[in-house]
Parts: C-alpha cells; structure tokens; sequence
C-alpha cells in the first residue's frame, strides 16, 4: 500500500491540524481542511498564508512554492471521501469515536484514518469502527513543519501494511517515522510526563517562578523549559493528555494531574494560542 499521492482530509485546524495541512501540501498533496468551529478553517489557511509568505521572504521556500503550496490547501464545510483523514480533533476519546463512525460512513473502502493523538488508546478508539485495521496513530509534535518526529502507533486491530503506509509517507514529508505500540503516552509523552509533573509540584510549592524553572532548564541542556513547553503545547491539551495517561496506567499516582493546570484550564489560560498561560502572549 502506498499514500504517495493520496488526497487528504485534515480534521482540525487548531494548532496541530494547521501544521498538518502545511506539511502536506509542502510535500505536493492536495489538502481538504475541515473543523466543526465556523471559519476555523478559513482562518487557519489564512495564518498559513502568512507562515508561508514569511518563509519565502527569508529565502526557505520560493514564492512559487509558497504558493503552490497555498494552492493545494482548501477549506471544506463537510467531510469528504479522501484517500487518507489525517484528524487532529480535540484529545477526548468520545468526540474522536464520533467523527471516526461519521468518517467511515463517507469514505472509500480502502481509505486510512490516522489519528494524532497525543495519548488516546488507538486499540481503543477503533473499537466501533467497522474497518479498525485502517486507523493508526501518525503522532506529529508541534510546532509540526519544525519538529521531526513522527510516531507511528498501532493500535491491536491496525493492519500492518496501514502502520508501514504511513511510516513511509512521513518519511517522504521528511520526518523521522517510528513503529510503537498503543501504550499509555506512546513513547515521548510517557517519558515527558514528569517533565511537566515535577515543574508543575515545584510551582505548587512555591519552589520558583516559571521564569526561574525555564532558565534552570534551559541552562541544563533542554530546549525549552517545562512551562514554557506548556504554554506552547496548550493547557486543555496537556491537561487532558495526563488525565489519559493517568487513567490508562489504572491512576498510578506516578502520573496525578496538577490542580495548578487544571486551574489555567478553568480560567481558559491556555498558553500561546489564548494570549495567557504562565506568560503573556500579546
Ligand atoms: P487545538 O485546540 O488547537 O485544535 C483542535 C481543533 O479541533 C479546534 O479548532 C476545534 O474546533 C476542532 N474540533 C473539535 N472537535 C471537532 C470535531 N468533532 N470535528 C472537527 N473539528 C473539531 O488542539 P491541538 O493542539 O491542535 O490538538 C489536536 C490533537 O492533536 C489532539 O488530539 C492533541 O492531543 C494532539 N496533539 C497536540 C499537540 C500539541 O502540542 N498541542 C502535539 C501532538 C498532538
């Protein structure tokens, strides 16, 4: 099986789903964009053309690429039958079911659902499917055209020519694909729990500020510190990754919820994307 030319469906077009859409149409597909939120999707391509006019101004990209590429994204009111839905919906494993079963009900027979969940059960979500060998997890990391990785998640019903499909596909995007089993937090977001664990108890106990923990990290060798990566992640998402986690791991205390980010979550501060997390965002 091959997606080499698939056309595809993004669903989503927050923060993950935008940088999907990018992704793809970069490599020469032609992109559909839908999100249930009117005008999301407008809005996302409208960002994109900025995005791209801004890497074509630095040299990345030509203008005729950064066009093209424009050009091969379009926003969508409605599903619509693709080879491959890439979906980057809201981490809750209800909504995700919801739309699968709607997806399916559109779909050709031979067409792949990939989902980018952060920490869902894939063997889990394809449980109503009628087709579960076609869903796999294509777990990209944001900011998506920067980051590398993809982890490639087989759930207990996906079809290994499925996983392989899009393993090679996210080779051919560039990215550096590789093989997991659905585990709670695949691999990244397992390890980079405490990350966030620890710094969230140290603020708790009025250890340091934000700004004190990200320069300690920072200066450690991390890239980002951990609030800062939070605030970049978004606080509903990270929130709701651990509560996954956390339950998936029968509440294995190892992985408890903060009650400091389930706050900013209550007060819609939300990082980056609302203006206002542990920073300010003007
Ligand atoms: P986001 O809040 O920025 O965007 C989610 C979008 O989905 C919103 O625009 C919302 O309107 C839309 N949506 C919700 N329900 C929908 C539905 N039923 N149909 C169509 N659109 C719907 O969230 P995000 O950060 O882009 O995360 C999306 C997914 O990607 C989640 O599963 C998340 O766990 C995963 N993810 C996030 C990150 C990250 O760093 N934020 C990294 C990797 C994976």
């Amino acid at each position: 099986m091959t997606l080499d030319n698939a056309r595809i469906l993004v669903v989503g077009a927050g923060l993950m789903g935008a940088g999907i859409a990018q992704v793809a149409a970069q490599a020469g597909h032609d992109v559909l964009l839908f999100d249930t939120r009117t005008g999301a999707a407008e809005a996302a391509k409208a960002k994109l053309a900025q995005t791209l006019h801004g890497l074509a101004t630095k040299g990345k990209l030509t203008a005729e690429a950064a066009q093209a590429t424009l050009a091969r994204i379009t926003p969508v009111d409605a599903l619509a039958p693709v080879d491959l839905v890439i979906e980057a919906i809201v981490e809750n494993l209800d909504i995700k079911r919801a739309l699968f079963a709607d997806l399916e009900a559109v779909l050709p027979a031979e067409a792949v659902i990939a989902t980018n969940t952060s920490s869902i059960s894939v063997t889990a979500l394809a449980r109503d499917m009628k087709k579960p060998e076609r869903l796999v997890g294509m777990h990209f990391f944001n900011p998506v055209p920067l980051m590398k990785l993809v982890e490639v998640v087989s759930g207990l019903g996906t079809a290994p020519e499925v996983a392989q499909a899009i393993h090679d596909l996210a080779g051919r995007w560039g990215k550096t694909a590789v093989h997991t089993r659905s585990t709670p937090g695949f691999i990244v977001n397992r390890i980079a729990r405490p990350y966030y664990a620890e710094a969230l108890m140290l603020l708790q106990e009025h250890a340091a500020t934000p700004e004190v923990i990200d320069a300690c990290l920072r200066a450690a060798g991390f890239r980002m510190g951990p609030c800062e990566l939070m605030d970049l992640i978004g606080h509903d998402t990270n929130f709701a990754v651990t509560n996954s986690v956390f339950a998936a791991n029968f509440f294995d205390r190892r992985f408890t919820p903060s009650l400091v980010q389930q706050e900013l979550v209550d007060a819609g501060y939300l990082g980056r994307k609302s203006g206002r997390g542990f920073y300010s965002y003007p």
